[in-house]
């Protein structure tokens, strides 16, 4: 659970469209037959009342005396691959069907604001272009899963797919970002109607995609500082230097010196590999360059006196603590 405490340092986030644990089933803004041409009555009904409030309930069950039950959804989400399969189903689940309802709107012909499509415009050329590729992802993505507009942390836009209750926000394959746009492409979500054909699914949902909504959160997800929190979880060399740390460390710090004294090899290899490796573009400044610096050389430091015939645990733990502060100067760092 370090990774979390660690990704809630520095910032204060503001959470405007989730609330937190117990959770509730967010109320539409139209009734079940609001798109009887496209989705009909039944499968929202089911897919609102059934699966979504399933997510929602089976979440608070997995949620129940734990201690971070109360951080708010999309940390939960971020973390979500260090959790066991119904935490990440079910979080995944309720956050990605609370934005699929509110991305639908019966209000015929919505475009793009005039940002957002020069964004499209920008990274895919044009509308016609995104579109086509969001239709590509969603009819790709094999078994159930999610087709994804996100909103990437240099800025950018990017068209991906996640299987299952997955999302890009998460420790997944892919680009990773904040999800602005997302279409459910579970069989649930079209099989009444639409039977086997996924395809005549999504050529009718394009039909019905809340724009307006949309381009709201592009502008919140821009303005949004959990962006870099996504990008930093995606620091792969930070996050595997961390792992051997914690490991090392949290056991020392309860008398038992077996893990640094069998794995101080091992925390110095990752130790340069995060030196050598690309700092992620929003962190990529002097002060997290020399506090990667300083984290190798206290790393190799700790090697050596870990490699001594006669060291004591209060050496070990000495310069453990001094590499431990240094991980958390330059975690600390990548908030600023
Ligand atoms: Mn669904």
């Amino acid at each position: 659970m370090k990774k979390l405490i660690i990704a809630l340092t520095g910032i204060v986030y503001s959470f405007t469209s989730f609330s937190q644990a117990p959770y509730e089933l967010p109320k539409l803004n139209y009734g079940y037959d609001a798109f009887v041409n496209n989705i009909d009555k039944e499968t929202m009904q089911i897919h609102y009342e059934k699966h979504h409030a399933g997510y929602v309930s089976n979440l608070n069950k997995a949620l129940e005396g734990k201690k971070f039950a109360n951080l708010p959804l999309e940390v939960i989400v971020l973390n979500a691959t260090h959790f066991d399969n119904a935490i990440r189903n079910n979080a995944g689940g309720h956050y990605n069907h609370t934005m699929f309802w509110t991305i639908l709107t019966p209000e015929k012909n919505q475009k793009p604001s005039e940002k957002l499509l020069s964004a499209i415009n920008n990274d895919f050329g044009n509308f016609e272009n995104m579109l086509e590729k969001l239709n590509d992802a969603a009819s790709k993505r094999f078994g159930s899963g999610w087709a994804w507009l996100i909103v990437t942390p240099d800025k950018k836009l990017a068209i991906t797919s996640t299987p299952n209750q997955d999302n890009p926000i998460m420790d997944v394959e892919g680009p990773r970002g904040l999800p602005i746009l997302g279409i459910d492409v579970w069989e649930h979500a079209y099989y009444l109607k639409y039977q086997n054909k996924r395809a005549d699914y999504l050529k009718s949902i394009v039909d019905i995609i809340n724009w307006n909504q949309v381009s709201k959160n592009y502008e919140n997800a821009l303005a949004n500082p959990f962006l870099k929190e996504i990008e930093k979880d995606s620091w792969k060399e930070l996050n595997n230097f961390h792992e051997i740390m914690a490991i090392t460390f949290h056991s020392a710090e309860k008398g038992n010196f077996e893990p640094i004294r069998t794995r101080h090899m091992e925390l110095a290899e990752k130790a340069t590999a995060l030196k050598q490796g690309t700092i992620p573009a929003s962190f990529n400044n002097e002060v997290v360059k020399n506090a990667v610096e300083k984290l190798e050389q206290e790393t190799q430091k700790m090697c050596k006196i870990a490699s001594g015939k006669k060291v004591t645990d209060k050496q070990l733990m000495e310069q453990l603590e001094i590499v431990h502060k240094a991980f958390h100067d330059l975690s600390g760092s990548c908030e600023h």
